[in-house]
């Protein structure tokens, strides 16, 4: 054996996980697929939680046991400091504001590749020939996906939070240069391999061009297209975690990575066939905004408006009714009014059903989430295509705080920047009730014509009061 190679099995040996950290590797590993399969029903997802934690704290224990591990204090004065302000923020932040959370957590993860990156092309065991190479690849994807990751999740968060308009950053040629971005970063990889890594420049320039190119992705993304986004910043940033485990050597961390990036990617995908968008071009970026939102300033002609005590009047009368929730919904916090109207039209002997559409809110499984929370029986919550497909039986659908998910733009304008995207079909009800407090148009930034149609009014107001009214009403 030549000394290289010798070396080479000396160092790997010292880097080798002891077999009972593998184990509880192994049955961390396990727990987080079943959290997994958990979380796929609501009637199971609050065990899915469970597993998780559990998963978690056994994946961290079994990390820190780890007798490689030096600095053992400071690592866990560095988790007592994450672990008060996580819960500080998690007390604090509201329902509404789970989204943008959501998207600053996955702009840690990717800031934490791109650090574990270039401490691990600093900081190596020696390494020559193909081990090195492979060493090099590991380490310029994993920096380059972790800063794709961190910006583009900024760009996520500002938007969902309001901070950056929601509207596609629209410059021109675009496409060309997510293309020129992705061929000079290759180009780069390959310079870099060859030179055994030795120049650290096209490693810094790699760097740069990726923070750029995922702010540009995410910023080229319109407002309705954000559902889609925030799922694939997901499963990026769990593609940017395990290129850190392969960096680290860490084989839960590998495992733990490609259940968060095959689970976020497979999630984009089902959104991606909720909105009727094609999935290659949104990894590409920039899909769906080649239209604009020009609809906004069209002469739609009057809308109607009607009192809370005549939309009780509507459905003392009705022998159906559909509640279709939306973003408006978790603002208010309706939910629970919603169910005690609900209860009191079914003692009547009303026939209550909600409709969901996969995108309503700002998180996938928002509503269901909510309505969940208030105690809505499962069996009465149905999914966009069920409702639609028996919308002329209902009397009267409430429309609660949503938008962009009943609009039929969405079918009739093809410049709309929902164009395409399947809705809930309220219009063709007998008679749509919609809540919300002002003209201004939902989260696309394109007006609803069904606030115009004939069969529509408007109750203005806080949707949880206006529900309560309609309570007292009933
Ligand atoms: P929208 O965001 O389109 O509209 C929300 C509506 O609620 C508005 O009409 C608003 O009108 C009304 N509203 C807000 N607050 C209140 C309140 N307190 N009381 C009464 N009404 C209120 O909602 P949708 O759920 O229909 O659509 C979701 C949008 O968000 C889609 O464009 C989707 O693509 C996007 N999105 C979804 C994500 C997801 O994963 N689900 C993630 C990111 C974006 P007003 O201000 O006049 O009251």
């Amino acid at each position: 054996m030549s000394s290289d190679l010798l070396n080479q099995a000396l160092n790997q040996t010292a880097h080798q996980t002891p077999n009972l950290i593998v184990g509880i590797y192994v049955v961390a590993a396990l727990l987080f697929i079943l959290s997994l399969s958990s979380l796929s029903k609501q009637e199971t997802a609050e065990n899915g939680n469970l597993y998780g934690i559990i998963g978690m704290i056994l994946a961290i224990g079994a990390t820190i046991y780890d007798p490689r591990i030096e600095h053992f204090t400071v690592i866990i004065g560095a988790m007592a400091v994450g672990a008060l302000i996580g819960t500080r923020l998690a007390l604090k932040v509201e329902m509404t504001q789970m989204p943008e959370l959501v998207a600053i957590l996955h702009s840690f993860v990717g800031l934490a590749a791109v650090l574990v990156g270039f401490n691990s092309y600093f900081e190596h065991a020696v390494m020559t020939g193909v081990m090195l190479n492979i060493h090099l690849v590991e380490v310029f994807l994993g920096i380059f996906i972790g800063a794709v990751t961190f910006t583009g999740s900024i760009v996520a968060f500002g938007k969902l939070r309001g901070i950056f308009n929601s509207a596609a950053l629209m410059l021109p040629h675009r496409h060309k240069m997510n293309l020129i971005a992705g061929i000079a970063a290759f180009a780069l990889m390959v310079v870099f391999v060859m030179d055994a890594g030795k120049d650290t420049l096209p490693l810094y320039v790699m760097t740069g061009i990726a923070l750029i190119f995922g702010w540009h992705l995410v910023s080229s993304i319109g407002g309705a297209d954000m559902p889609v986004v925030v799922s694939m910043l997901n499963s990026y940033s769990g593609w940017a975690a395990a290129a850190a485990g392969f960096m680290l050597n860490n084989d839960l961390l590998i495992v733990t990575g490609a259940l968060v990036g095959s689970s976020g990617a497979i999630l984009s995908y089902i959104m991606c066939k909720a909105m009727n968008r094609s999935f290659i071009s949104v990894i590409a970026g920039g899909f769906g905004s080649d239209v604009s939102a020009a609809a906004v300033d069209k002469d739609y002609g009057e809308h109607r408006e009607i009192t809370a005590e005549s939309v009780a009047e509507l459905l003392n009368e009705a022998k159906t009714v559909l509640i279709t929730p939306g973003y408006g919904m978790a603002v208010a916090q309706a939910q629970y009014p919603v169910n005690e109207v609900c209860q009191a039209l079914q003692a009547k002997g009303i026939d209550v059903s909600f409709g969901i559409h996969p995108v309503a809110g700002r998180l996938p499984g928002h509503m269901n989430v909510l309505l969940a929370e208030a105690k809505v029986p499962y069996d009465i919550v149905f999914e966009m295509e069920e409702v639609n497909e028996r919308m002329a039986e209902a009397d009267v659908v409430l429309v609660i705080g949503a938008n962009d998910t009943v609009n039929p733009g969405a079918l009739d304008d093809p410049n709309s920047p929902i164009a395409g995207m399947p809705v809930i079909e309220v219009w063709n009800a007998k008679q749509v009730i919609v809540f919300k407090r002002s003209m201004r148009p939902g989260y696309a930034g394109v007006q609803n014509p069904l606030f115009f149609k004939e069969n529509t009014q408007l109750l203005f107001g806080d949707a949880k009061e206006s529900v309560e009214n309609i309570f007292k009403a009933l």
